[in-house]
């Protein structure tokens, strides 16, 4: 099998780095529905933008290349632990050169292995089948969106909706609620793979083997095909949007399949997967390992760009910020505002703030912009080189915020999906804002870091370290502001109420 490391290296970097096809298809129609010059619009922009800068640098799409997962078929006599070391050899490799981010953690040590090798890490699901090919499909999918995962228990009481019965219609109001409740925590607009039924373990597992469908299929079961209709038409009428900023594309897809069930069970599973929906597949000749053919993939097709023109459209009205930042600009600006960050930006996330909590910051934060972001980094000489860089779902750390706010002088608190309210609270009494980036936008933002200027807690690992970098027109949107406004709360607010008229 010469070739089969090289082509399990290609198989994760093309996962990586280059959206399939079908994906490209749903955002390409997302951002011709959404209305021009919205926040969604903008975000849509950026995104697509970023889609084309992944594929021509192949970098990751996203900083966050989420929990490799294998789905491996092999023709009898096929040496699976060979291939097993091979899948794990290759991770190593794709992590070395930077198109996967360090991604494993141990979860009693915090310790990361560096590698994206470690316990149960990657997942590889091997079956033996009648072909004479090696099939391996790959989906890397991110926490942000993981984290939003939901699974019901039928019948059950949901906000907005009332009760969800043991039937189709309970099954619609379980899928709706879970769109409802990832707002724009997992980089909306999203793709939900479903299992109705299953016990809780495997319908979770079979709810993610579901999005290994191709988006533009149509399902074989005429009630389910019905069903994933009617929530993508119901889902896109929420009013989420692109980051859950508010828009008219809430969903790029919905894959639902069932199985049987306990009596006494009846469980709705719900994989929520971000726009960046990386996943793609390869057949292999089982004696040379060398692929014979690409899974989600048109030969005769060339890769199209997504963004019209380079770069992403600026309106000219954007707010110039230049760190550090004083509390007048800071109270100066509003909710809906844009604005071009330059200067010095820190990274910092889960350890980061926990450990805030015990000790004093590296660095002097007082005017400080705090960059919740697990960057993709690779180690060039004596420096560091940015190779992915978009932000992660702050309210993670929203026990931690208003603490560090009002103790460590902080003015701009950089994330995504925007935080809760004693974050609010904090930036209002201290005088500092919520700035949010677009989740996934890795490319874009690691074009914006002009120099890695150090690091520091490098012993949490190159995610969890705090990084100081030096950015320039970094792109960012105000979400919550110094007077007490926020638009995810307000967002929040009116999709429950249009949730409330799907019952
Ligand atoms: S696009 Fe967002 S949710 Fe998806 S992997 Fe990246 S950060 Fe996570």
């Amino acid at each position: 099998m010469q070739f089969l490391g090289s082509s399990l290296l290609e198989l994760i970097t093309q996962t990586s780095t280059n959206l399939p096809p079908d994906v490209r298809l749903a955002m390409a129609s997302a951002l011709r529905s959404e209305k021009p010059d919205t926040q969604s619009s903008q975000a849509l922009n950026v995104i697509a933008g970023n889609i084309d800068m992944a594929h021509a640098d192949e970098a990751p799409i996203c900083q966050d290349t989420g929990m490799p997962t294998f789905i491996v078929h092999t023709p009898a006599g096929c040496n699976q632990l060979a291939l097993g070391a091979a899948i794990r050899g290759a991770l190593v490799e794709a992590t070395r050169l930077g198109r996967l981010r360090p991604n494993s953690v141990d979860s009693l040590t915090g310790k990361n292995s560096g590698n994206n090798l470690g316990i149960e890490t990657p997942v590889i699901h091997f079956e033996q089948w009648e072909e004479e090919e090696i099939e391996i499909r790959l989906i890397l999918k991110g926490g942000g969106c993981e984290n939003m995962n939901s699974q019901y228990s039928l019948p059950c009481e949901l906000p907005h909706l009332g009760r969800a019965d043991r039937n189709l219609e309970g099954v619609r109001k379980a899928i709706l609620h879970a769109v409802w409740q990832a707002q724009g925590f997992g980089c909306a607009p999203g793709a939900l793979g479903v299992c109705i039924g299953g016990d809780r373990a495997h319908g979770y597992h079979l709810a993610k083997m579901q999005l290994f469908r191709e988006l533009g299929d149509v399902n074989p079961n005429s009630d389910l095909a019905a069903l994933e209709a009617r929530i993508m038409e119901e889902a896109n009428r929420l009013g989420v949007g692109a980051m859950g900023f508010g828009g008219r594309v809430s969903l790029i897809g919905c894959k639902i399949g069932a199985a049987n069930r306990l009596p006494a069970c009846f469980f709705v599973s719900v994989a929520y997967d971000c726009w960046a929906f990386r996943r793609l597949g390869i057949r292999l000749d089982a004696k040379s390992g060398a692929i014979t053919r690409w899974l989600y993939r048109d030969p005769d097709r060339q890769v199209e760009r997504m963004a019209a023109a380079e770069g992403f459209p600026l309106s000219g009205r954007e707010v110039i910020l230049t760190t550090p930042l004083s509390e007048e600009t800071v109270r100066a600006l509003k909710v809906g505002d844009v604005v071009l960050l330059n200067g010095e930006m820190f990274t910092g996330r889960d350890q980061m703030h926990s450990y805030l909590m015990k000790n004093p910051p590296p660095v002097d934060l007082h005017g400080a912009a705090l960059y919740h972001c697990g960057p993709v980094m690779l180690k060039q000489g004596d420096g560091w080189v940015t190779k992915a860089a978009g932000p992660t779902t702050s309210v993670r750390e929203e026990p931690y915020e208003h603490h560090i706010i009002r103790r460590c002088g902080v003015r701009a608190v950089i994330g995504k999906g925007g935080m809760g309210e004693k974050t609010l609270a904090a930036m209002k009494d201290a005088g500092a804002v919520y700035l949010h980036a677009i989740g996934g936008a890795a490319q874009v933002y690691a074009r914006a870091v002009e120099k890695v200027l150090g690091v520091h807690l490098l012993e949490f690992g190159i995610p969890e370290a705090m990084w100081q970098l030096k950015v320039k027109n970094f792109l960012a949107i105000v979400t919550m502001d110094s007077h007490g406004a926020s638009l995810h709360a307000d967002v929040e607010k009116k999709t429950g109420e249009a949730l409330a008229l799907l019952q």
